[in-house]
């Protein structure tokens, strides 16, 4: 197990560990916005830098996907790491100055402004992190969205910016996604999921017993696929509620006592 030296502080880590996960070990707070442990660390949002010892210089390098090595010095809260930091947030704070967790992330930074003009209201509260379109690919299997466009015009959007049949609403996106653009709104109307801003529209399975809404019809029968079940009985309770599954449930449970009091 390598020994790295983070802020002054020795933690020994587990081989292939990363630069965060030392300080993380050590106490030692980095922000991060496109990190998540379900992905492969894309490193685009650049918010996570420290400063690596290399013998006699110090070289920036993104600690969430920097290996760590034996004997590796870091300084995480150096004055020029952390002024790094704040100067990538004032970039990120341009591209989404709506989003309230990265407001509240960038105080926690000491920034509370952006000297560079708002980017354009179509690529308004993206700070293109990239996690989105790892998590749809890497964890549901779908590829659904990815990037679009270069330079200014640079985007996440599906594919030839139409709604798309790949995506199964799951809102996986959405939960990952750090500054909170990606949004699952339901319409009760037709009763589908739309992905907001991909636009993706999925029909929402309707319980058969009382209608509640419930998942989207698409990932219901994709959970059904991958648990690779052939079991009538699972496939009658996937097309319940919560609710009414565990009345059935129990309505099966006396009814097996019922039967044992005959015996
Ligand atoms: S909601 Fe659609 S775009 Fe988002 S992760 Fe799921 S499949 Fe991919």
């Amino acid at each position: 197990m390598p020994t790295v030296t983070v802020d002054g502080k020795k933690v020994r880590v587990r081989k292939g560990a990363t630069i965060l996960d030392a300080a993380r070990k050590a106490g030692v707070w980095i922000p991060t916005l496109c990190h998540h442990p379900a992905v492969s660390s894309p490193a685009t949002c650049r918010l996570c830098m420290v400063e690596l010892e290399r013998g006699d210089w110090r070289q920036l390098v993104t600690s969430c996907n920097y290996p760590v090595r034996r004997d590796m010095v870091v300084y995480a809260s150096s004055e020029r790491a952390v002024r790094a930091r704040q100067g990538v947030m004032r970039l990120l704070l341009a591209r989404a100055p709506e989003s309230e967790p990265l407001r509240n992330l960038a105080a926690r930074m000491g920034v509370h402004d952006t000297p560079y003009p708002k980017v354009t209201e179509s690529q308004r509260n993206c700070i293109l992190c990239g996690l989105c379109t790892a998590v749809c690919e890497e964890v549901i299997g779908r590829a659904a969205i990815g990037f679009a466009g270069r330079g200014a015009d640079r985007a996440v959007a599906a594919p030839f910016r139409q709604p798309s049949d790949d995506c199964i609403a799951c809102g996986a996106c959405a939960a990952v996604c750090p500054v909170g653009t990606i949004q699952v709104r339901i319409h009760a109307d037709t009763n589908e999921a739309e992905i907001s801003p991909f636009k993706a529209r999925v029909k929402l399975r309707l319980c058969e017993r009382c209608g509640k809404r419930m998942v989207s019809e698409p990932l219901a029968s994709q959970i059904l696929e991958k648990a690779e079940l052939d079991w009538e009985e699972f496939r009658k309770r996937a097309r319940l509620c919560t609710a009414c599954r565990r009345q059935m449930a129990a309505a099966a449970l006396v009814a097996t006592g019922d039967r044992s009091g005959e015996a």
